[in-house]
């Protein structure tokens, strides 16, 4: 069974909808990996079939990103939860600077002043993060600055990134590969890959070899080593096998599609077309900020909070085979993620939805 034939709309936050191809071929590759006549999941990871994919995937990253010679791309585990702690036990030797932007920056803090100084730089916390702060300055003695690219409960994505003083790290964990990014603002990027990559089990890092000369004088566990594990190619220990394998195959898909412009373009119509819909209803509203609204989750709720809307609205949604809309409970009501496999007519169902309660 695949997903095209249950039609089921999947608006999921995160693990999310991946291309329908690389479920096609990650089967191929579970009955028979690379003419081996084995499983992909019964092989080593040191053989030449899978060195293969793994040298594919980065590959692909590098490409599809931009990122040249000067950059490492590594795929470790542990979730971007595991980078909270493991950027600031690396690179923090006295004050880092964080964007304080909802709950993955704040855990993202929290990890961080176990290791040294840190300087909230701004903060949204006061609105419940519907906005992303504009007007702040990034301390030049910092040792680095960090920031969250998009904001998956709240709905809100900085629409650019400012010109950092200093080396700038930024968890993309739900918008990675939705659009083009000037790399070279940046000194590392990283993201879970359950939202917009592969499925979940491998975490995206890609680095400026340069970082680690800055390395903080401390003990540091060989697995938390960048260094070590961009030296052994993401094979110091066994890799997360197949999490690699769906995500080169999710990949491929946005290369041949045309890569990041034309996932931005998609994005964009995807979202242009839901928020209007939003704007225009009588009965729903936008949680975030006009200027600070994300192309990848889009929350919404009802203007009259004490109506039985929400629980009428959710059950249409079931009758249109439309799955993963709950809002996040920080939230409430809505949220419908737009990652990039998403189709429009995804979106055309949910506005059919949203228009049939006007
Ligand atoms: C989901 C998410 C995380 C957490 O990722 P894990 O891989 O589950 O640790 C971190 N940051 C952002 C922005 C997220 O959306």
């Amino acid at each position: 069974m695949t997903n095209s034939s249950k039609r089921v709309h999947n608006f999921s936050a995160g693990p999310s909808i991946l291309a329908q191809s690389a479920f096609e071929k990650s089967i191929q590759d579970i009955q028979n990996f690379a003419g081996t006549g084995l499983s992909v999941l019964e092989v080593s990871h040191r053989g030449k079939e899978f060195q293969a994919v793994m040298d594919e995937a980065h590959a692909l990253v590098k490409q599809i990103l931009g990122l040249d010679d000067e950059w490492d791309v590594l795929f470790l585990q542990g979730g971007a939860s595991t980078q909270f702690f493991q950027i600031p036990m690396n690179f923090l030797r006295s004050k880092a600077a964080y964007l304080n932007t909802g709950v993955w920056s704040k855990k993202a803090i929290a990890e961080a002043k176990g290791y040294g100084a840190v300087d909230v730089v701004a903060s949204s916390a006061d609105t419940n993060f519907h906005i992303i702060p504009s007007a702040y300055s990034i301390p030049a003695d910092a040792d680095y600055f960090h920031c969250t690219s998009n904001n998956t409960i709240y709905g809100t994505q900085m629409p650019d990134f400012p010109d950092s003083p200093v080396p700038m790290v930024c968890d993309m964990s739900s918008d990675i590969f939705s659009r083009p990014v000037d790399v070279s603002k940046f000194s590392m990027i990283y993201a879970g890959a359950q939202k917009n990559m592969g499925p979940a089990g491998v975490t995206l890092v890609a680095v400026r070899k340069s970082l680690y000369a800055r390395t903080a004088d401390r003990h540091i566990p060989t697995m938390l080593q960048y260094a070590v594990h961009a030296e052994n190619g993401s094979m110091y220990n066994t890799p997360p096998v197949f999490p690699i394998l769906v995500s080169k195959y999710n990949l491929e898909w946005v290369r041949d599609m045309g890569g990041l412009t034309a996932m931005e373009a998609r994005n964009q119509s995807k979202a242009d077309l839901l928020y209007k819909a939003i704007d225009d209803s009588p009965l729903f509203e936008g949680t975030a900020d006009k200027g600070s609204r994300s192309r990848m989750n889009v929350c919404f709720v009802p203007k009259d909070k004490e109506s039985d809307l929400e629980a009428r609205f959710m059950a249409a949604c079931k009758e249109a085979g439309i799955s993963g809309i709950k809002g996040h409970r920080s939230v409430g009501g809505f949220r419908a993620s737009l990652y990039n496999a998403l189709p429009i007519e995804s979106v055309e169902a949910l506005v059919q939805v949203i228009q049939s309660f006007s």
